[in-house]
């Protein structure tokens, strides 16, 4: 069955990288697109203190970082539950404020209209010295709602149950997909530039022999296009969608520590992780290790 499905999504965005211009290799939730930035105007958050940057989109000084929101007013009072709900936790504070006096990376949030449910993070810069300094993490106008696939989503899929049974609100699957898309952040932000680009440039090409040759990954011209690149392209979508449910996990930790459901819902992402994210389990694992003494799930 999971190798049936693994296999059925591998041809799913095989397609997709293979139709899709280079740039929508980003890091995506759900079935989220590409992100395009809102063309609305002026920023919310009004009430943050030096914590975020508010100015209107423009040209950002060079060497100087910071959060930007780029919010349209139809979205703002949405935007704000939802940033209220992240906050909420030491981890989102803390993220929050790293990002907010970064010295050198402009992290732009912004609402997207055309992906409802989805987010995505991307329109990455880097610098002459190969530092990130721009990305944009542009949400779903109803980010609220919509549970992606279990198999590449472990950690915001597990949340459905919950909400269903009216334990957790549409705020903290909200903020729990923000936390998704900062995962998004931190990992390009260690990610080469040149690696990244040549992703880019090597994954139609992939792709293009992979639909041609009857969809045999052995082929040795796929074997050695994935040596180059870190992996195939699944390989390297996978590795990063679970890089933002790394961090996602990150922040449910702290949003559910004190609910007595807790343990159901670590044990939902560790069932899940074991059965189609394997190969992935050190990063989770370490994350439920970290809940603290009092805490007692089984994943250990
Ligand atoms: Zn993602």
């Amino acid at each position: 069955m999971k190798g049936t499905r693994k296999s059925f999504l591998f041809l799913l965005l095989a397609s997709f990288f293979w139709l899709a211009p280079s740039q929508r290799l980003n890091a995506r939730t759900g079935t989220s697109r590409v992100p395009e930035r809102s063309s609305a105007g002026s920023s919310a958050a009004k009430s943050k203190p030096a914590a975020a940057r508010n100015e209107a989109p423009g040209p950002v000084a060079p060497d100087s970082g910071g959060l930007r929101e780029v919010i349209e007013d139809r979205y703002k009072s949405r935007y704000q539950v939802w940033k209220k709900e992240f906050l909420s936790t030491d981890i989102g504070r803390a993220q929050w404020e790293m990002y907010a006096h970064h010295p050198r990376l402009v992290l732009t949030i912004t609402i997207a209209a055309n992906n409802p449910n989805g987010a995505a993070t991307g329109k990455y810069k880097w610098n002459h010295d190969g530092e990130l300094i721009e990305a944009t993490i542009a949400l779903g106008s109803q980010v609220d709602q919509g549970y992606p696939s279990s198999v590449y989503y472990p950690v915001m899929n597990a949340l459905e149950p919950f909400e269903s049974k009216q334990l957790i609100g549409g705020s903290v699957l909200a903020a729990t997909k923000i936390a998704h898309e900062f995962g998004h952040v931190m990992k390009i932000a260690g990610t080469p530039e040149s690696l990244y680009r040549l992703q880019v440039q090597l994954v139609p090409v992939y792709n293009k022999i992979f639909l041609s040759n009857g969809y045999n990954t052995s082929d040795p011209r796929l074997e050695e296009l994935a040596r180059k690149m870190g992996g195939n392209p699944v390989q390297i979508w996978e590795d990063r969608e679970y890089w933002g449910e790394a961090n996602a996990m990150l922040f449910l930790r702290d949003r559910v520590a004190k609910e007595r459901f807790h343990c159901k819902l670590f044990n939902k992402i560790k069932r899940t992780v074991e059965e189609y994210a394997k190969g992935y389990e050190e990063r989770f694992a370490e994350i439920a290790k970290s809940q603290g003494a009092s805490y007692s799930c089984s994943w250990r």
